[in-house]
């Protein structure tokens, strides 16, 4: 690609306070890195939702292009470890926090912070899957490291509409795993049952208070929610159990007690997906080449054109995105 200049969403200061808008960026002002990647998708995660709608402060540096991930082909290479035509990702990193992320259509990054595509992925399916899915694999290898294996006891993916649990869902299901999803929204419930969810409970039953310990359920958990759900999800983790904390849909706070680890030596592991280190992240997107069924991503895949995605923001705030959102940065602006 060759052209000078693109269109990136910018987060910058207006009257004192962030905004983010569609603005022109010239390539020649892109940061000095040694890798240029001509971005095809970007991807609308939680994350971003909060940095586009202002509901969270995600950008510690303005201006800011936005979009905490990207997937492409490398245009240029100053690095011997990347050629010209080669198909990467890049997740996290501090994308859209203090570097400059995936919403454009050309983008300097380090290096080190590229992924190799799997062979098996397009381009469009590295982005279905992005951080999202990404951190849902992550949290599916800490499990498998806690000794959760399939056997008769389910496993809980809470928030299991929206990206990380609709592809934990998926990749829990094709390991073999009874799985149980946990959504507000009853239009999922077949969505999720074609995910390979087992079950599916409402996410009331795990949003009021409980008691410290509860019956013992799950043999493990991948949970997108946080706050008291998680807090439930804890204390109804069967002996010597584990449970991945990903995320905090429903709330950052973790009012619970110690009674599950100290009584039933239950585990809380933490998923960071932003600093991964990479033999991390490639070993996670390894997994995700065999362990996610392809038929099963596109089923839970929405492409939308760049100039979209403030709506597609709002929306995932709201809880109301269903799977992954696919940014074709590429396709034509409005006007
Ligand atoms: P989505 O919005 O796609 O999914 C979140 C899901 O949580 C929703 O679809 C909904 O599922 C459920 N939910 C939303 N609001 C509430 C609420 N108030 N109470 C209970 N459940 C709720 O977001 P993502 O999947 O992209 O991200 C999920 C979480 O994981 C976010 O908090 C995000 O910041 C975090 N995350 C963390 C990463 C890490 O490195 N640790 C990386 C990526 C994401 P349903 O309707 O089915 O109930």
């Amino acid at each position: 690609m060759t052209t000078e200049t693109l269109t990136a969403v910018l987060l910058e200061e207006v009257d004192g306070k962030p905004r983010a808008s569609f603005k022109s960026v010239k390539v020649a002002d892109l940061p000095p890195y040694d890798v240029l990647v001509d971005v095809a998708y970007s991807t609308v995660n939680y994350k971003d939702g909060l940095a586009l709608t202002g509901k969270g402060k995600i950008a510690r540096k303005l201006p800011m292009v936005c979009g905490v991930d990207l997937a492409g082909t490398v245009a240029e290479s100053r690095s011997p470890a990347w050629q010209p035509g080669d198909r990467v990702v890049v997740n996290g990193w501090n994308l859209s926090e203090t570097e400059w992320g995936g919403y454009i259509q050309q983008q300097r990054v380090k290096p080190e912070w590229l992924v190799r595509i799997p062979d098996s992925f397009t381009l469009t399916e590295a982005m279905a899957i992005g951080t999202a899915g990404y951190t849902a694999m992550l949290a599916v290898l800490e499990l498998e490291r806690m000794g959760v294996v399939p056997d008769d006891r389910e496993v809980l993916v809470t928030g299991a509409g929206g990206g990380v649990g609709s592809i934990a869902v998926a990749v829990l299901a094709k390991l073999g795993y009874r799985v149980t999803a946990s959504t507000g929204r009853a239009d999922t419930h077949d969505y999720l049952k074609t995910l390979g969810a087992t079950a599916i409970i409402d996410r009331t039953s795990l949003s009021e208070k409980g008691l410290p310990l509860q019956r013992e359920r799950w043999a493990g958990a991948i949970d997108s929610v946080g706050g008291t759900t998680l807090a439930n999800v804890i204390a109804q983790t069967a002996r010597h159990g584990a449970v991945a904390a990903c995320g905090l849909a429903g709330g950052a706070d973790l009012p619970g007690s110690v009674f599950p680890f100290i009584l039933r030596g239950v585990s809380l592991i933490g998923i960071d997906s932003v600093m991964a280190p990479k033999a991390k992240r490639e070993q996670a997107w390894a997994r995700l080449a065999t362990d996610l069924d392809r038929d099963k991503l596109g089923a839970m895949t929405t492409i939308a054109p760049l100039s979209a995605v403030f709506e597609l923001a709002d929306a995932i705030v709201r809880g109301q995105i269903k799977g992954r959102t696919v940014i074709d940065v590429r396709a034509e602006m409005p006007g």
